[in-house]
């Protein structure tokens, strides 16, 4: 466990014990992705092995109660996680355009989608390891996604 994470970690019951009462709360996830995803850029998941509130959770909470047991084959396959963040990407557009441009709405989005992803993320890490869904997680594979591109770009022009 990360120190950092002993702070970030109470962001995840805010968001999605909070984000029940007051859906604007889900703006923090917005700000959270903007981040993450411009610092993936330059530091690939650093977010996630010590920021993310999810993952934090998951290392200091979920740990104890995991059975500890195989990640399925499948998770680390290329295809498999594309095909997760194609299928996450695909119902999170669709809530946003159903959405309507509604503030409350759209932050509601934002809190019922982590909401969502937290539930699959405690089942998976009970049944496999704790960190299983990190595995696939949409927002882990866009982040690795964005460093491999920063790094060929840096690797182009260093070249040049
Ligand atoms: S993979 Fe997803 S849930 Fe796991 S730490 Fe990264 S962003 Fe958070």
């Amino acid at each position: 466990m990360k120190k950092t994470q002993l702070f970030t970690v109470w962001l995840l019951p805010l968001i999605v014990i909070g984000g029940i009462f007051n859906p604007l709360l889900g703006y923090l996830v917005v700000a959270m992705m903007a981040f993450f995803l411009s610092l993936s850029l330059l530091k690939g998941r650093y977010w996630c092995w010590n920021l993310c509130p999810r993952g934090a959770f998951l290392d200091i909470v979920l740990s104890r109660f995991t059975l500890n047991k195989f990640v399925p084959g499948i998770f680390t396959k290329q295809w498999f996680r594309w095909l997760i963040f194609t299928l996450f990407m695909g119902f999170f557009v669709f809530r946003i355009l159903h959405a309507g441009g509604n503030l409350w709405a759209l932050g509601a989005v934002f809190v019922s989608m982590c909401i969502v992803t937290t539930i699959i993320a405690i089942i998976i890490g009970v049944v496999t390891k704790h960190r299983g869904w990190c595995v696939i997680c949409p927002m882990g594979t866009l982040q690795e996604k964005i460093y491999q591109i920063g790094k060929s770009k840096k690797d182009i022009f260093s070249n040049q």
